[in-house]
Protein backbone atom coordinates (compact mmCIF):
# COMPACT_ATOMS: atom_id res chain seq x y z
CA UNK A 1 0.00 0.00 0.00
CA UNK A 2 1.66 3.29 -0.69
CA UNK A 3 1.78 6.29 1.02
CA UNK A 4 -0.11 9.89 -0.37
CA UNK A 5 1.67 12.74 0.81
CA UNK A 6 -0.47 14.58 3.72
CA UNK A 7 1.29 18.16 3.01
CA UNK A 8 4.39 19.87 2.23
CA UNK A 9 5.93 22.32 4.66
CA UNK A 10 8.06 25.34 3.46
CA UNK A 11 9.39 26.35 6.95
CA UNK A 12 9.58 29.48 8.66
CA UNK A 13 11.20 32.66 7.32
CA UNK A 14 14.78 32.62 8.06
CA UNK A 15 16.23 33.22 11.49
CA UNK A 16 19.44 33.47 13.80
CA UNK A 17 19.93 30.41 16.60
CA UNK A 18 22.61 32.48 18.41
CA UNK A 19 25.11 33.82 15.51
CA UNK A 20 26.06 30.92 13.71
CA UNK A 21 23.20 29.29 12.42
CA UNK A 22 20.44 30.50 9.80
CA UNK A 23 17.81 28.12 9.88
CA UNK A 24 14.13 27.88 8.66
CA UNK A 25 11.95 25.81 11.56
CA UNK A 26 9.51 23.57 10.03
CA UNK A 27 7.97 21.83 12.85
CA UNK A 28 7.03 22.76 15.90
CA UNK A 29 6.35 26.55 15.64
CA UNK A 30 2.70 26.65 14.15
CA UNK A 31 2.77 22.88 12.12
CA UNK A 32 3.30 18.60 13.27
CA UNK A 33 1.90 20.12 16.93
CA UNK A 34 1.96 17.54 19.82
CA UNK A 35 2.00 13.99 19.14
CA UNK A 36 1.53 14.52 15.07
CA UNK A 37 5.02 14.29 14.16
CA UNK A 38 6.27 12.09 17.38
CA UNK A 39 9.04 10.85 18.10
CA UNK A 40 10.46 13.98 16.30
CA UNK A 41 9.81 17.57 18.19
CA UNK A 42 11.84 20.59 16.35
CA UNK A 43 13.39 21.08 13.01
CA UNK A 44 15.44 23.24 11.92
CA UNK A 45 16.92 23.10 8.57
CA UNK A 46 20.25 25.33 7.45
CA UNK A 47 20.73 25.65 3.68
CA UNK A 48 24.10 26.24 1.94
CA UNK A 49 25.02 29.66 2.98
CA UNK A 50 28.34 30.93 3.20
CA UNK A 51 30.17 32.52 6.21
CA UNK A 52 33.40 34.69 5.35
CA UNK A 53 36.56 33.98 6.98
CA UNK A 54 36.80 35.09 10.61
CA UNK A 55 40.40 36.14 11.50
CA UNK A 56 42.05 34.85 14.60
CA UNK A 57 40.69 35.92 18.19
CA UNK A 58 37.64 36.50 16.45
CA UNK A 59 34.57 35.12 18.70
CA UNK A 60 33.68 31.85 17.70
CA UNK A 61 30.10 31.38 15.54
CA UNK A 62 27.56 29.90 17.31
CA UNK A 63 25.06 29.03 20.74
CA UNK A 64 26.65 29.75 23.81
CA UNK A 65 25.95 27.62 27.46
CA UNK A 66 22.41 26.64 27.67
CA UNK A 67 20.27 23.59 28.86
CA UNK A 68 18.29 20.91 27.39
CA UNK A 69 16.05 18.23 29.07
CA UNK A 70 13.83 15.29 28.31
CA UNK A 71 14.86 14.48 24.80
CA UNK A 72 17.77 13.92 21.89
CA UNK A 73 19.18 17.08 20.25
CA UNK A 74 20.29 15.41 16.54
CA UNK A 75 22.76 17.30 14.31
CA UNK A 76 23.35 16.72 10.72
CA UNK A 77 26.26 18.35 8.80
CA UNK A 78 26.42 18.40 5.23
CA UNK A 79 28.81 20.90 4.54
CA UNK A 80 31.32 23.09 7.17
CA UNK A 81 31.96 21.52 10.61
CA UNK A 82 30.33 21.75 13.89
CA UNK A 83 31.53 21.59 17.59
CA UNK A 84 29.64 20.73 20.65
CA UNK A 85 30.67 20.29 24.22
CA UNK A 86 28.33 19.51 27.19
CA UNK A 87 28.75 19.03 31.37
CA UNK A 88 28.85 15.60 31.26
CA UNK A 89 32.16 16.04 29.86
CA UNK A 90 31.60 15.08 26.18
CA UNK A 91 32.39 16.53 22.93
CA UNK A 92 32.78 16.11 19.09
CA UNK A 93 33.54 17.83 15.53
CA UNK A 94 31.69 16.70 12.90
CA UNK A 95 32.11 17.31 9.43
CA UNK A 96 30.05 16.61 5.95
CA UNK A 97 27.62 13.53 6.27
CA UNK A 98 28.47 13.07 9.93
CA UNK A 99 26.04 13.29 12.87
CA UNK A 100 26.09 14.66 16.79
CA UNK A 101 23.63 12.11 18.45
CA UNK A 102 23.36 13.96 22.15
CA UNK A 103 21.13 12.64 24.63
CA UNK A 104 19.87 15.17 26.79
CA UNK A 105 17.69 12.88 28.83
CA UNK A 106 17.96 14.31 32.91
CA UNK A 107 19.95 17.48 31.50
CA UNK A 108 23.19 18.92 30.59
CA UNK A 109 24.82 22.27 29.24
CA UNK A 110 25.70 22.41 26.35
CA UNK A 111 27.34 24.80 23.87
CA UNK A 112 27.16 24.87 19.91
CA UNK A 113 29.71 26.42 17.26
CA UNK A 114 31.53 26.31 13.87
CA UNK A 115 34.36 23.99 14.08
CA UNK A 116 37.37 26.36 14.49
CA UNK A 117 39.57 25.59 11.35
CA UNK A 118 36.60 26.32 9.10
CA UNK A 119 35.54 29.41 10.71
CA UNK A 120 39.28 30.87 9.80
CA UNK A 121 38.63 29.57 6.28
CA UNK A 122 34.97 30.53 5.99
CA UNK A 123 32.58 28.71 3.30
CA UNK A 124 29.86 26.84 2.98
CA UNK A 125 27.93 25.62 5.75
CA UNK A 126 24.82 23.41 5.60
CA UNK A 127 23.37 21.40 8.31
CA UNK A 128 20.08 20.35 10.46
CA UNK A 129 19.24 19.91 13.30
CA UNK A 130 16.39 17.48 14.85
CA UNK A 131 14.63 17.22 18.62
CA UNK A 132 13.96 13.52 18.96
CA UNK A 133 11.70 13.29 22.20
CA UNK A 134 12.47 10.46 24.51
CA UNK A 135 9.64 8.16 26.27
CA UNK A 136 8.93 9.16 30.41
CA UNK A 137 10.61 5.98 31.50
CA UNK A 138 13.94 7.67 29.82
CA UNK A 139 13.33 11.50 30.38
CA UNK A 140 16.08 11.17 33.75
CA UNK A 141 18.29 8.49 32.36
CA UNK A 142 22.04 10.10 32.40
CA UNK A 143 23.09 11.96 29.54
CA UNK A 144 24.94 10.62 26.75
CA UNK A 145 26.49 11.17 23.48
CA UNK A 146 26.92 9.41 20.34
CA UNK A 147 29.70 11.41 17.49
CA UNK A 148 28.17 8.96 14.34
CA UNK A 149 31.12 9.35 12.28
CA UNK A 150 31.43 8.62 8.44
CA UNK A 151 32.74 5.16 8.57
CA UNK A 152 30.13 4.21 10.99
CA UNK A 153 27.24 4.95 8.98
CA UNK A 154 26.02 2.24 7.04
CA UNK A 155 26.18 2.93 3.47
CA UNK A 156 23.49 1.25 1.26
CA UNK A 157 24.37 1.45 -2.61
CA UNK A 158 21.21 1.43 -4.75
CA UNK A 159 20.72 1.96 -8.34
CA UNK A 160 22.27 5.53 -9.20
CA UNK A 161 22.04 6.34 -5.84
CA UNK A 162 23.09 5.60 -2.09
CA UNK A 163 21.02 5.64 1.14
CA UNK A 164 23.50 6.48 4.39
CA UNK A 165 21.60 4.99 7.30
CA UNK A 166 22.18 6.85 10.19
CA UNK A 167 19.05 5.16 12.60
CA UNK A 168 16.93 2.28 12.06
CA UNK A 169 17.26 -0.32 9.36
CA UNK A 170 17.58 -0.51 5.02
CA UNK A 171 17.04 -3.70 3.15
CA UNK A 172 18.35 -5.64 6.00
CA UNK A 173 21.51 -2.75 7.03
CA UNK A 174 20.89 -1.12 10.59
CA UNK A 175 22.28 2.07 11.26
CA UNK A 176 24.27 2.85 14.30
CA UNK A 177 22.04 5.16 16.48
CA UNK A 178 21.36 4.13 19.87
CA UNK A 179 17.58 5.11 20.18
CA UNK A 180 15.29 4.51 22.52
CA UNK A 181 11.93 4.25 20.72
CA UNK A 182 12.30 2.34 17.26
CA UNK A 183 12.60 5.07 13.91
CA UNK A 184 14.40 5.69 11.01
CA UNK A 185 16.61 7.98 9.86
CA UNK A 186 18.46 8.20 6.76
CA UNK A 187 20.82 10.62 4.18
CA UNK A 188 19.80 9.31 0.47
CA UNK A 189 21.59 10.47 -2.49
CA UNK A 190 20.47 9.96 -6.31
CA UNK A 191 21.35 10.41 -9.40
CA UNK A 192 19.31 12.18 -11.61
CA UNK A 193 16.37 9.48 -12.91
CA UNK A 194 17.24 7.38 -9.96
CA UNK A 195 14.23 5.76 -7.70
CA UNK A 196 14.23 5.53 -3.83
CA UNK A 197 11.83 3.18 -2.09
CA UNK A 198 11.16 2.50 1.82
CA UNK A 199 8.54 0.98 3.59
CA UNK A 200 8.26 1.70 7.01
CA UNK A 201 5.08 0.75 8.90
CA UNK A 202 2.01 2.92 8.58
CA UNK A 203 1.96 3.39 12.38
CA UNK A 204 5.06 5.42 11.70
CA UNK A 205 5.12 9.22 11.61
CA UNK A 206 7.05 9.24 8.25
CA UNK A 207 8.37 12.83 6.28
CA UNK A 208 11.06 13.88 4.38
CA UNK A 209 13.45 17.14 3.55
CA UNK A 210 14.69 17.78 0.32
CA UNK A 211 17.97 19.63 0.35
CA UNK A 212 18.91 19.02 -2.68
CA UNK A 213 17.31 19.08 -6.48
CA UNK A 214 13.87 18.30 -7.68
CA UNK A 215 12.16 14.93 -6.17
CA UNK A 216 9.03 13.44 -7.81
CA UNK A 217 6.91 12.21 -5.02
CA UNK A 218 3.99 9.82 -5.37
CA UNK A 219 1.89 11.30 -8.96
CA UNK A 220 2.96 14.09 -10.40
CA UNK A 221 3.77 16.50 -7.39
CA UNK A 222 7.20 17.84 -7.11
CA UNK A 223 9.14 19.03 -3.91
CA UNK A 224 12.18 20.92 -4.09
CA UNK A 225 15.26 22.08 -1.84
CA UNK A 226 13.50 23.63 1.78
CA UNK A 227 10.68 21.50 1.44
CA UNK A 228 9.39 18.72 3.81
CA UNK A 229 7.12 16.42 2.90
CA UNK A 230 4.77 14.97 5.15
CA UNK A 231 3.55 11.91 4.36
CA UNK A 232 0.17 10.34 5.45
CA UNK A 233 0.02 7.20 7.62
CA UNK A 234 -1.96 5.49 5.36
CA UNK A 235 0.34 3.27 3.89
CA UNK A 236 4.21 1.84 4.24
CA UNK A 237 5.65 2.11 0.86
CA UNK A 238 6.90 5.70 -0.35
CA UNK A 239 8.50 6.16 -3.39
CA UNK A 240 10.70 9.28 -4.68
CA UNK A 241 12.31 9.80 -8.46
CA UNK A 242 15.20 11.97 -8.69
CA UNK A 243 14.30 14.66 -11.56
CA UNK A 244 17.52 15.88 -11.08
CA UNK A 245 20.60 15.06 -8.93
CA UNK A 246 18.87 14.68 -5.33
CA UNK A 247 19.90 14.56 -1.33
CA UNK A 248 17.26 14.23 1.03
CA UNK A 249 16.88 13.41 4.65
CA UNK A 250 13.77 10.72 5.89
CA UNK A 251 12.94 10.60 8.86
CA UNK A 252 10.15 7.90 10.37
CA UNK A 253 9.36 6.98 13.74
CA UNK A 254 6.56 5.34 16.17
CA UNK A 255 4.96 7.96 17.55
CA UNK A 256 5.92 8.22 21.49
CA UNK A 257 1.96 8.55 22.58
CA UNK A 258 2.59 10.19 26.07
CA UNK A 259 1.54 14.00 27.17
CA UNK A 260 4.02 16.80 25.74
CA UNK A 261 4.80 19.88 28.25
CA UNK A 262 7.21 21.89 26.54
CA UNK A 263 9.14 25.12 27.45
CA UNK A 264 12.10 26.68 25.54
CA UNK A 265 15.03 23.92 25.72
CA UNK A 266 13.49 21.24 27.83
CA UNK A 267 10.31 18.58 26.52
CA UNK A 268 8.59 17.09 29.52
CA UNK A 269 5.17 15.68 30.14
CA UNK A 270 3.60 17.23 32.82
CA UNK A 271 4.00 21.24 33.57
CA UNK A 272 5.51 20.25 37.17
CA UNK A 273 7.99 18.75 35.36
CA UNK A 274 8.38 21.78 33.55
CA UNK A 275 8.21 23.73 36.73
CA UNK A 276 11.71 21.19 38.00
CA UNK A 277 13.46 21.44 35.27
CA UNK A 278 13.60 25.43 35.78
CA UNK A 279 14.54 25.32 39.43
CA UNK A 280 17.28 22.88 38.95
CA UNK A 281 18.63 24.50 36.04
CA UNK A 282 18.65 27.70 38.72
CA UNK A 283 20.35 25.63 41.11
CA UNK A 284 22.99 24.82 39.48
CA UNK A 285 21.98 20.55 38.76
CA UNK A 286 22.74 20.46 35.16
CA UNK A 287 26.26 20.57 36.06
CA UNK A 288 28.92 23.35 34.88
CA UNK A 289 30.09 24.29 31.66
CA UNK A 290 32.40 27.40 30.61
CA UNK A 291 31.89 29.67 27.83
CA UNK A 292 35.02 29.71 26.31
MN1 LIG B 1 21.24 23.06 22.07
Amino acid sequence: MKRTVEKILHGSPFHMVGDGFRVRNYFPNGNLLGRRFSPFFLLDYHPPFDYPALHEGAPKRGVGVHPHRGFETVTLALEGSVAHHDSAGNSGTIGPGEVQWMTAARGVLHKEYHEEEFSRSGGSFHMLQLWVNLPAAHKMDPPSYQALSRDLIANVPIANGNVRVIAGEYRGVNGPARTFTPMAMYLVTLDAGATFDASLPASWNTGVLVTDGLAQLLGKENAQPQDFVLYANDGEDLRITAKSDVRLVLLSGEPINEPIAHHGPFLMNTQEELDQAFEDFKAGRFGELNDN
